[in-house]
């Protein structure tokens, strides 16, 4: 059991309860108490915290990142999206599973220090002759101990079918599917408190044929996963879908069996008034990414009028090779950003920027029922942030502290009742270590790439 006492507490509950000094309760895996005032003393043994100038909230969700890419930063810092692709595809042919789990290893340990308790990782580069990189990636999961949605992504359309990625990466049609139902078999778990699930996920409209893109949407209804793609996150995409199949990107994912509440989208930056509600009206979640949009320049996504359509819509970091920070908490700020610098300054809150990063990541990973809010009976994913430095000792709202202020430390990071940061200190894997091997692997993909 453990207990956070004299916190301030935002819950992100349905009314958006918050405490200013309160507690919250954790029996095993699961939340049994919140409120306001000191906590209750309970009977059995118990981890006591007094957590005063704390600020309790859920773990973050992050709903889009390529964990592998953490390994390949800082490569083409001054491209367009698709000059970007075409100079990091000859790196990340040097991919394999040794390289994929230092690189994930890292990336959770930065999401789990920045407040991460549930990360979506899409992988869709497998090289042949790179060994089993997905079982790689699920190891990395667990090594760090935060929940992952591993998302089995796949390419078949390259360069001599039109598509933008070299032949030499891309998968042959029906063997990816055939390996995206094995890591299903493999890997996913649908207990409520999984700590790992799988989702199916062809990379784009551009690198993906439409036999895959119909066969994956086909295999992931079968077996009861769920299914994510890029969409509309630059103009030059629009214009080759409307150049190839005479329709926009969300036209064509429709036509496709891809809208739907089992889906949801990276970007969806591109989006006319008719894209926006029918991403509404089918619940067509919406990964936001803003920091990488702006890394790569695609624009800023139409979330106020997502929001407004009723469309869930989560934050993702997006791969660390167009976003380099890579950590998760600072999404929070450039999604207010973004939406007030395209919709004024009522376009969002701070608090919407909290929803978006715990509630609305777990609408869209169809989560809603067990995470993303601190309610009795949930699992116990919590983000404990210390608001006693320098950085934010006597602000007013702690929630404007952390969303508008620097991201603060953790004081703990709790995912299913277990510590895993501890003021902050990433407890399941040396970071130091971790760092190591990091820089061995993208030493390894850059003279591979050579
Ligand atoms: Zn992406």
């Amino acid at each position: 059991m453990i207990v956070l006492d004299r916190c301030a507490v935002s819950t992100v509950d349905s009314s958006g309860t918050e405490h200013a000094s309160g507690h919250v309760v954790v029996d095993g895996s699961r939340i049994v108490s919140v409120g306001s005032g000191p906590a209750p003393k309970p009977d059995a043994e118990h981890t006591y915290v007094d957590a005063s100038s704390c600020l309790v909230t859920p773990g973050l969700i992050n709903t889009h990142h390529h964990l592998y890419q953490w390994a390949t930063r800082g490569l083409a810092t001054d491209a367009t999206l698709f000059e970007w692709l075409t100079a990091l595809y000859p790196v990340w042919r040097g991919l394999d599973d040794e390289v994929t789990h230092a690189a994930a290893s890292a990336g959770l340990a930065k999401l789990a220090l920045t407040g991460c308790t549930l990360a979506a990782d899409h992988h869709y580069v497998f090289p042949s002759g790179g060994g089993d990189v997905f079982d790689a990636l699920v190891s990395a999961g667990r090594r760090v101990g935060i929940r992952l949605e591993a998302i089995r992504g796949s390419m078949d359309r390259g360069e001599s079918q039109g598509g933008l990625p070299p032949d030499n990466l891309v998968e042959e049609t029906e063997a990816a599917l055939i390996a995206t139902e094995q890591a299903i078999r493999d890997h996913h778990s649908t207990a409520d408190d999984a700590l790992v699930r799988v989702a199916v996920g062809p990379c784009s409209p551009f690198s993906v044929s439409k036999e895959l893109m119909t066969g994956a949407a086909e295999l992931a209804r079968r077996n009861g996963v769920r299914l994510h793609t890029h969409l509309a996150e630059t103009l030059d995409e629009e214009e080759q879908c409307q150049a190839e199949n005479g329709c926009t990107p969300t036209e064509y994912a429709e036509q496709l069996g891809w809208l739907g509440p089992d889906v949801w989208l990276a970007h969806t930056v591109h989006l006319n008034g008719d894209a926006v509600k029918r991403l509404g009206a089918t619940s067509t979640g919406s990964a936001h990414c803003p920091t990488s949009n702006g890394r790569l320049g695609t624009g800023i996504a139409p979330v106020r009028d997502l929001l407004d359509a009723g469309a869930p819509v989560g934050l993702g970091v997006d791969g660390s090779a167009s976003n380099e920070d890579g950590g998760l908490v600072v999404e929070l700020r450039s999604a207010l950003y973004q939406a007030r610098q395209r919709g004024g300054p009522a376009a969002m809150t701070a608090r919407e920027a909290l929803w978006m990063g715990t509630m609305g990541g777990a609408r869209v990973l169809g989560r809603a029922d067990s995470l993303g809010s601190i309610e009795p009976g949930k699992v116990a994913d919590l983000a404990v942030w210390d608001l006693s430095g320098l950085d934010h000792a006597g602000i007013a709202d702690p929630v404007a502290a952390l969303v508008l202020g620097t991201p603060p430390p953790l004081k703990l990071l709790i995912v299913g009742g277990e510590v895993v940061v501890r003021d902050g200190v990433l407890l399941t894997a040396p970071t130091d270590d971790l760092a190591r091997e990091l820089s061995a692997a993208s030493r390894k993909l850059q003279e591979a790439a050579r």
